[in-house]
């Protein structure tokens, strides 16, 4: 499995190649399984192929107790309604801070077979779909917060860093549960 891409890493800022399917420059359904193995490993809500170091517009992310592989997503409607919940990323391991996404959306993507999929999403899975098509077009959720509310959240950020330094283990889980307890600790012995 490739390594986690973090933060400062060029590959996320930068806009991804589009998937030929034609001339696939990965396996895709390799791809996928790659993607999704690292998503567990990482309890995250969803990942993009640029944070394992894969420059294609390509992601995965849970959806309906299941999870789902869209390859070219676009977004062709974004509703007017909006939710403001706290959002994490696996390449900035322990900084969340919220920030308003559309609540619903309408899109299209292929699947790992390459077929044509148009797919609307609500609530925390049109917030994970925005999140991970923000990464296929080179941009990451901070660039939705303020200043102040970044400064806020590296703080914290950097507490965490320290309890985990003292091998307190902690799992990281960009969902609803974010909101409502912060980062869960697990026993891990
Ligand atoms: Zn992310």
């Amino acid at each position: 499995m490739r390594d986690l891409v973090l933060e400062n890493d060029p590959i996320l800022s930068k806009s991804g190649q589009m998937f030929d399917f034609n001339n696939p420059q990965e396996d895709p359904i390799k791809l996928t399984e790659e993607l999704l193995d690292a998503m567990v490993k990482y309890e995250g809500m969803g990942l993009s192929a640029c944070q394992i170091g894969v420059d294609l517009r390509v992601f995965v992310m849970r959806f309906n107790g299941d999870a789902i592989a869209c390859f070219n997503p676009r977004i062709d409607h974004y509703s007017e309604e909006t939710t403001y919940t706290r959002e994490g990323c696996l390449s900035y391991p322990g900084l969340f801070f919220p920030i308003t996404r559309a609540q619903g959306i309408n899109t299209t993507y292929s699947n790992k077979e390459g077929d044509e999929m148009s797919g609307s999403f609500i609530d925390i899975s049109a917030k994970v779909f925005q999140h991970e098509y923000d990464h296929m077009i080179g941009k990451v959720y901070l660039e939705y917060a303020s200043g102040y509310m970044i400064r806020n959240a590296r703080k914290k950020q950097a507490l965490w860093k320290r309890k985990r330094k003292n091998n307190i283990h902690y799992q990281i889980i960009e969902d609803e549960s974010i909101n409502r307890g912060g980062i869960k600790q697990i026993n891990t012995r």
